[in-house]
């Protein structure tokens, strides 16, 4: 099957994103790609290493070259991916009232534990890790206002 949609990818616009904006656009436009999102991190935890990090109006301007130089060959959509909407509602209601095309909403933190730290794993069973991962996701989703719940990568069941 030939993917030609990726609505989850991030650049050096997000606080764990090497990548240049338009060497991803290349890289999707060489592999036939008809659209990408730049669903950049935005996190209000004050623990999270990315909080603060999110430079609107640069990543704006970046989006902006990017659909000059390959508007004509792929679909660039402008996204955010916002960690736990539900406990921050007045910032996530401020950037909704910008210009994205798609906001994902995430868990990223469960209670002061960042999801893939250790330290999670060591004051938590697995059964009450996932408990917690699905308790905050449905608050989230309840929550709602967002376009698209992103999936976590980093829990896992070990076999
Ligand atoms: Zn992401």
């Amino acid at each position: 099957m030939k993917v030609i949609a990726d609505m989850h990818i991030h650049s050096r616009f997000s606080v764990d994103g090497k990548d240049d904006m338009m060497t991803m656009c290349r890289a999707a436009v060489d592999r036939g790609m008809r659209y990408i999102c730049f669903t950049e991190h935005f996190d209000m935890n004050p623990r999270d290493y990315g909080f603060g990090y999110f430079a609107f109006k640069k990543f704006s301007e970046a989006i902006d070259m990017a659909r000059d130089e390959f508007g004509g060959t792929i679909s660039i959509l402008k996204g955010l991916e916002f960690g736990e909407p539900h406990l921050y509602p007045k910032e996530f209601e401020t950037m909704l009232k910008k210009d994205f095309d798609v906001i994902l909403g995430a868990v990223h933190w469960l209670g002061q534990f960042l999801i893939g730290q250790k330290e999670l794993e060591e004051n938590f069973g697995q059964e009450e890790i996932f408990e917690k991962y699905y308790t905050e996701v449905l608050k989230a989703t309840r929550f709602g206002g967002f376009d698209i719940l992103a999936r976590q990568s980093q829990v896992k069941f070990q076999s």
